[in-house]
């Protein structure tokens, strides 16, 4: 049997910690799928498209990983896929409390499903998209903190928002 697995985030823009756990995952699951959810009440800077396009790009060398967006509820969404863990990275103290609520309630509402933690590499641990986006809307320089192709899918997004 595969032992499938989805990570789930609003990605708004992917980041290195990002690719970081998406490549971990790789080694762990038979598949990955990177699933990005739609249904944020955030008020995104990348359109669903841009994220999807920056995501397929950064998932390129791994074979077992695709990238998918989704709505609703994401332990219907993992089970439709017949995947069994849901994949979650952990930064410094802040994630726990959030993580840890929505582990529980996921559990509640489908045990079949269960959460793995990825703990983040000691680089990205203050790593977040809110700080690139700040960063990148400022003008600054975020070239250190994304993958290549994010970056000019970011430059384009930044410029729309300046813009209108
Ligand atoms: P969400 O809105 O679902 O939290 P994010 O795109 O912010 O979506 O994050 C998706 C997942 O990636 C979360 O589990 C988050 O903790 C994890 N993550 C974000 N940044 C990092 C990082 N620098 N290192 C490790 N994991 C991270």
């Amino acid at each position: 049997m595969r032992v499938v697995a989805v990570y789930p985030g609003t990605f708004d823009p992917p980041t290195n910690g990002h690719a970081d756990i998406i490549e971990r995952a790789s080694k762990l699951f038979d598949n990955v799928i990177v699933a990005v959810g739609k249904n944020s009440h955030k008020t995104p800077l990348l359109t669903v498209d841009e994220r999807l396009e920056a995501l397929t790009e950064i998932s390129k060398p791994y074979k077992n990983v695709t990238v998918e967006s989704f709505e609703g509820l994401l332990v219907d969404y993992a089970k439709d896929k017949g995947a069994k863990s849901i994949v979650r990275g952990l930064r410094a103290v802040a994630d726990f409390d959030y993580e840890f609520q929505i582990a529980m309630v996921n559990r509640k509402l489908e045990p079949e499903v269960d959460s793995v933690f990825l703990m983040t590499r000691w680089e990205y641990s203050f790593l977040s998209s809110s700080v690139v986006r700040e960063v990148a809307l400022l003008d600054g320089d975020v070239s250190t903190m994304v993958p290549d192709p994010v970056l000019t899918i970011l430059k384009q997004a930044v410029a729309r928002r300046l813009k209108g």
